[in-house]
């Protein structure tokens, strides 16, 4: 435990972690839950509210055991779960991390050092925005940044998936389950998205393109009825009425306060291995912020669950020490 001096001048002990864990989404709070369940001392910082993006979904279906649950309740519900076994939480922001030494040591933008012999990371990924007029106004009206989340909720809707990636082109497909029409927006005249994936968006008839195409706004009364787009060549604009505007046009991983300390691949997601240690021992990383094949909710918590067991079983061989 280390010693610190008050504005006393008195020597007081600070608190050294078993576990820091930084961010409070599915896979933070599922690592705390671990944590403290195996009586190492768990804190859980996050900066704004706990949950994440998940608090983002209105109605979780495709969480095993949660039909119907909103995500604020299912995230309400793993933070009681965390603090019941005893992880603390703290709401303040990371500025700068310094994870190379034995000891962890993590500086809030509070001027305050948070200490502990292991952190994990699960600093989550956040949609990439547009930028356009109407776009924040109608988040959860018709504005969604996720298709498996939102897509049920669009049955006989006409809608609206802009960019050209694997996740656009895939998930367009995917909302034709539901979708009367789906048009692709796209800003290039070529998909980005793998051959095999374009080929069964192509091939769907419910599912068209709009070629050199960008939104310049999403417009409607109470909901989404219409985006506006514009012909990147001619400059023509044309309002396409829609219900709704799926925005896929990749994400962005929270690793700007990591400094590069932490080995990223080349789209900046942090790279583990399969017990989700980064390049740096006692550094984990857990949920949408490593690099990972499927990024839901379920993912998210296994990867905090293996995170938070990793972390316990690196403290009980002792390597911090070493
Ligand atoms: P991505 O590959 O970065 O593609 C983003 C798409 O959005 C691109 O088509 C891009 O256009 C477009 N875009 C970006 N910014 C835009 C803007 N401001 N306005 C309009 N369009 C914009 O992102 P992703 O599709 O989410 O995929 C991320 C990673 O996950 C990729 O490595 C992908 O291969 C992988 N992934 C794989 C699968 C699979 O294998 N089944 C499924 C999903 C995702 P340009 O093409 O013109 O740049």
């Amino acid at each position: 435990m280390a010693q610190i001096a008050n504005c006393t001048g008195r020597r007081e002990a600070s608190i050294t972690y078993d576990v820091i864990i930084v961010g409070g989404g599915p896979a933070g709070l599922t690592a705390a839950i671990y944590a403290s369940r195996a009586r190492l001392r768990t804190l859980l910082i996050e900066r704004a509210f706990t949950g994440g993006q998940l608090v983002m979904c209105d109605s979780i279906e495709n969480y095993p055991g949660f039909g119907h649950s909103s995500g604020y309740e299912l995230s309400n519900s793993m933070h009681e779960q965390a603090s019941k076994f005893g992880a603390e939480t703290k709401i303040v922001e990371i500025e700068r991390m310094e994870l190379g030494g034995e000891e962890k040591v993590l500086h809030t933008t509070e001027g305050e050092e948070i200490r502990g012999k292991t952190v994990v990371l699960s600093l989550g990924a956040r949609p990439r925005k547009l930028g356009v007029p109407g776009e924040v106004e109608f988040l959860g009206r018709g504005v969604s940044y996720c298709a498996v989340c939102d897509g049920a909720f669009f049955q006989g809707k006409k809608l609206a998936v802009i960019g050209g990636g694997d996740t656009a082109v895939e998930d367009s497909v995917f909302l034709t389950r539901y979708a009367s029409s789906v048009t692709i927006v796209h800003r290039r005249e070529k998909l980005r998205a793998q051959r095999i994936i374009q080929e069964r968006a192509l091939d769907n008839p419910v599912i068209t393109v709009s070629w050199n195409s960008v939104v310049k706004g999403i417009g409607g009364q109470h909901s989404v009825e219409h985006v506006l787009l514009e012909n990147v060549h001619t400059k023509l604009t044309q309002k396409v009425p829609v219900d709704g505007v799926f925005i896929l046009i990749g994400t962005d991983p929270n690793t700007k306060v990591l400094g590069g300390q932490i080995k990223l691949d080349e789209m900046g997601y942090i790279i583990t291995d399969e017990n989700m240690q980064t390049n740096i021992p006692g550094v984990f990383a857990a949920g949408d912020v490593r690099r990972k094949l499927l990024r839901q909710i379920v993912t998210a918590c296994a990867d905090g669950a293996i995170a938070a067991t990793a972390a316990e079983k690196y403290i009980e061989s002792g390597q911090h020490f070493k």
